[in-house]
Order: structure tokens, then sequence, then C-alpha cells
């Protein structure tokens, strides 16, 4: 995600899979438009189907482009390589378990 992140800014994906990014702040005029039907609403200078758009946080778009890179969220909401083993369960051990993990 080459987008630089200043404000909070969650991204609309429309019918045509396009990402446009824009203020968190403006959310509930999106959101109002949906409801009201008003029909084409503009963002950014587009004028988009509103029935037809996915609004996703910041933070969703990043776990979608990890997953489409091969990267998989462990239990413990890290996120991993493709191939790398998850070893987060000895960050979660305390002293006592994992002085016993060692010993097998
Ligand atoms: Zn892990």
């Amino acid at each position: 995600m080459s987008q630089e992140l200043t404000k909070e800014q969650v991204c609309i994906i429309t019918q045509n899979r396009a990402e446009i990014w824009m203020d968190k702040d403006k959310l509930p005029m999106i959101l109002a438009a949906i409801r009201n039907e008003t029909g084409l609403i503009e963002i950014n200078g587009n004028y988009i189907n509103p029935k037809h758009i996915e609004i996703l946080t910041a933070q969703e778009m990043e776990n979608i482009t990890r997953r489409k890179n091969g990267q998989w969220q462990c239990k413990w909401g890290k996120w991993h390589e493709q191939r790398q083993r998850c070893l987060c369960r000895f960050d979660h051990l305390t002293g006592e378990e994992l002085a016993r993990e060692c010993q097998m």
C-alpha cells in the first residue's frame, strides 16, 4: 500500500473493484446518501453507485493485501510469511512454562 495515511482513511471499493480512499470524517455523509438512496454519489471527483460499494478500513485493506501476498494471521493476531512457522506461543508462555518447553 503506497498510500500515505495522515488522517484516518477508509477505502471505498466500487462495483468495478476500483479503490477510492477518503477521510473517515466523510463517512457519515456517504452512509446518509446510501440510506436515502440519493443515486450516484461523488467521492474525489468520481461518481459512484452507493448500492454496490464496500467500505473498508485501512487495516482491513492491509489484511487483504497481506493475504494476497500469501501471508497468514495466526491465532495470536500476528502475520507470518507463507512458509513461516508460527512460534508466537513461546511469546505467551510464562517463565515456568518456557523452562518446561526447553527441557523437552
Ligand atoms: Zn504466530
